[in-house]
């Protein structure tokens, strides 16, 4: 399926009201002052990715969103025993396919970090259903992966999964640190996503419940465990989708 493409940014005309084209003749003007389809979304723009403090009118935003981190379980041993070429297609490829899946369901991929990445659904693009959205595109990053690794070169024998987290609530987006501008989200619902994905198997995903209270109808029965998540005291219950 290939992704919808907008005329115009969503996230500008959903904030400011304001159709920035994103495509077609009537985009050349605003590409010459480097206006053009963001790389964390490319239903969204440039001006929303690195003018979040004039677009919101404050750094930060408290907002509520879904957060979503996938990671590839068996990289690094990869990473020794295969040549430099086969291991970075692989890692391309892992990007590539969780992009689209991020991109259908109108999240950002936000950041790509070693053999892992952190994606955020509701914000720029709004969407009640956010939590619903992350879940879909987990599944297709899951569904996607297990197809597309069987086809590349040299690494296609070898036992490489993802492991994914979500949880979802309160985040604090907008932009973090002086010397650059780049937008993301902080706040616990971060962190533990990030835990939940370290908790998962490969081939897993691990939903908090949160998450699970706000998708119930897309999930099977009895899925649940509590896990010692790395820097919570308390146990967390997790639900496998
Ligand atoms: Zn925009």
């Amino acid at each position: 399926m290939a992704l919808h493409q907008s005329k115009i940014c969503m996230g500008c005309w959903e904030h400011l009201h304001l159709p920035v084209p994103l495509r077609g003749v009537a985009s050349v003007p605003f590409r010459a002052f480097g206006i053009r389809p963001s790389r964390m979304n490319p239903n969204t723009c440039t001006i929303c990715e690195t003018m979040f403090e004039r677009i919101m009118k404050k750094r930060h935003v408290i907002v509520d969103a879904t957060v979503l981190f996938a990671d590839l379980r068996g990289y690094t041993s990869l990473s020794q025993s295969h040549s430099a070429e086969a291991v970075s297609m692989l890692l391309d490829t892992f990007y590539d396919e969780s992009a689209g899946a991020i991109w259908e369901h109108d999240g950002i991929l936000n950041k790509t970090m070693g053999d892992g990445l952190m994606a955020v659904f509701n914000f720029p693009i709004s969407h009640d259903d956010h939590a619903i959205r992350a879940l879909r595109a987990a599944r297709q990053i899951q569904a996607r992966w297990r197809e597309i690794r069987l086809t590349l070169p040299e690494t296609a024998g070898e036992d490489i999964g993802v492991g994914i987290g979500v949880d979802t609530g309160q985040v604090n987006f907008g932009e973090f640190g002086h010397s650059h501008t780049d937008i993301t989200a902080i706040g616990t619902v971060v962190n533990t996503a990030a835990r939940a994905q370290a908790a998962a198997a490969s081939g897993q995903i691990l939903l908090t419940e949160a998450v699970h209270a706000r998708v119930q109808g897309d999930l099977p029965e009895g899925q649940a465990r509590d896990y010692q998540l790395k820097g919570f005291q308390a146990a967390t219950r997790l639900y496998a989708a």
